[in-house]
């Protein structure tokens, strides 16, 4: 099986002031190229936390994990930083688009720092529902406006990979259908492997499989 993500043995606390407290023990679970997974489980289970260790924010306490081939002890800050900009496309709870840009100059960004041609990619600005809302800077635009821009970001550098914190969150029923069809859609076409964190069980059921955190990952 030709995997994107191994991960095996993982465990992982965070330093309190009243100790270690553990956010997951020995979690092991495996994604082929081209597989989604849905991370579920309750506010607290570690969603963000695991998302955060596979695209190499967070460091982890034991456990081993290849990310895309990549063994994740071996690889430096910097490494990671180009793999986030070329290969894993990380779509994180509070989008990162840049304020002082138009959506689709973030996009347009995006394109070319992953050596995309923008091209092709304009028109997901339209299936994601952006259409005529291009030259609008962030802070013009409704939240869920900016977290379908920050999907549009992520199609824009063609990774192998994509990472997704909550991605439908802040979206009305309506909108959230469009913008999963238009992710599934995307996911499918390009053969990309998708590790999506959600409360979302209609979402969750539209993956391959489902890990369940709250089970300790045992899912
Ligand atoms: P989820 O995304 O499933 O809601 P998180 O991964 O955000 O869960 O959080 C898992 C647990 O780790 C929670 O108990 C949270 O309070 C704790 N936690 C998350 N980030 C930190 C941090 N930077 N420092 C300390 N504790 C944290
Ligand atoms: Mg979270």
């Amino acid at each position: 099986m030709v995997t994107s993500v191994n991960v095996s043995g993982l465990s992982k606390s965070y330093n309190t002031g009243s100790g270690a407290v553990p956010v997951f023990l020995d979690l092991s679970f495996q994604l082929a190229a081209g597989e989604s997974l849905a991370l579920t489980g309750p506010s607290g289970s570690g969603k963000s936390t695991l998302l955060n260790i596979l695209c190499g924010v967070e460091g982890v306490d034991d456990g081993s994990m290849q990310v895309l081939g990549r063994d994740g002890a071996t690889l430096t800050a910097d490494q990671w930083a180009g793999l986030r900009r070329r290969r894993v496309g990380v779509v994180f709870q509070d989008s990162n688009l840049m304020p002082a840009m138009t959506l689709e100059e973030n996009v347009k960004l995006r394109a070319d720092l992953a050596g995309r041609s923008f091209g092709p990619v304009r028109d997901w600005l339209a299936r994601l529902g952006l259409a005529g809302l291009e030259q609008r800077y962030p802070d013009q635009v409704s939240g869920g406006q900016r977290q379908r821009a920050a999907l549009a970001m992520v199609f824009a550098m063609g990774p192998d990979l994509v990472l997704a914190d909550e991605p439908t969150g802040s979206l009305d029923r309506h909108t959230a259908r469009d913008v999963a069809d238009a992710l599934f859609h995307w996911q499918r076409t390009q053969g990309c492997g998708l590790i999506l964190a959600t409360h979302d069980l209609a979402l969750a059921e539209r993956c391959d499989r489902r890990l369940d955190l709250a089970e300790g990952g045992q899912g």
